[in-house]
């Protein structure tokens, strides 16, 4: 939250929207403090209708065997996630290794993230991946950051406190620009990370199952293009930030 301080909200237009609706609350899941303007339930039918388009617009493949597995991992890592109500997994046919989540519990792997994910327990490291962020709050940190900054906008521009609670009651407006299927920043990926292998463990899966999904995600892209490799810089990293927290927690 510091770079809304830094921002154009003044201390005191910052303290206004926080008494008045909450703001900063700290994430146990996390140790640190999440500036929450809105929370997952203000989410929830931006995040349905999100769901549905998905389902309306991309092709959902009904592979048997992949099916079957995702159903399975996904049904022992919630199991033990703590997140009350029932999940979601559905296949998309679609050749990028990825997977992603939005709220209301509804996780989407695409078949090619079977090019990266050999095993039942690599599977599990993505699941778990995908809950950490909805046990972290992510999506609901990421609407507020979103609305912070418009409204940080407005009130350089002489909007007042009212103005901002009306912002925020219009939430339905401006979740349009939410973007719930957008890329998590660095720090949402780090952390989705080191819950989804807690996650993993708990479920009794290899935690370093997480560290061979990314090296298999750079041997496949050491093929590819410089462009490509470009987008995923932080691959490395990735990894030994994943050892270091395997090593840490004492995990197998
Ligand atoms: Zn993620």
């Amino acid at each position: 939250m510091t770079r809304y301080l830094t921002q154009s909200l003044t201390a005191s237009a910052l303290l206004a929207v926080t008494l008045a609706l909450g703001g900063c609350e700290t994430n146990e899941a996390l140790g640190r403090s999440q500036l929450l303007l809105v929370d997952d339930s203000a989410l929830e039918q931006q995040a349905a209708a999100a769901w549905q388009q998905q389902l309306a617009t991309a092709k959902i493949s009904h592979d048997p065997a992949l099916n079957k597995r995702i159903q399975a991992v996904g049904g022992r890592i919630t199991a033990v996630s703590g997140i009350p109500g029932t999940w979601e997994y559905v296949l998309f046919d679609d050749p990028q290794p990825n997977a992603f989540v939005i709220p209301g519990n509804k996780v989407g792997v695409n078949t090619g993230l079977f090019k990266v994910v050999k095993t039942d327990d690599q599977l599990a490291a993505v699941i778990g991946h995908e809950t950490g962020h909805v046990i972290a709050h992510h999506a609901a940190e990421r609407a507020s950051q979103q609305i912070a900054t418009q409204t940080g906008l407005e009130i350089a521009t002489g909007v007042t406190k009212g103005n901002v609670q009306k912002a925020i009651s219009n939430y339905g407006g401006l979740g349009a620009q939410v973007g719930l299927l957008l890329p998590y920043s660095r720090r949402h990926e780090s952390e989705a990370d080191r819950i989804g292998v807690d996650l993993m463990v708990k479920a009794g899966y290899r935690a370093n199952a997480a560290v061979e999904v990314w090296q298999n995600m750079q041997a496949l892209n050491s093929g590819a293009p410089s462009e490509i490799l470009s987008t995923h810089p932080s691959d490395k990293t990735r990894i030994s930030d994943l050892q270091a927290y395997i090593a840490a927690k004492g995990y197998k």
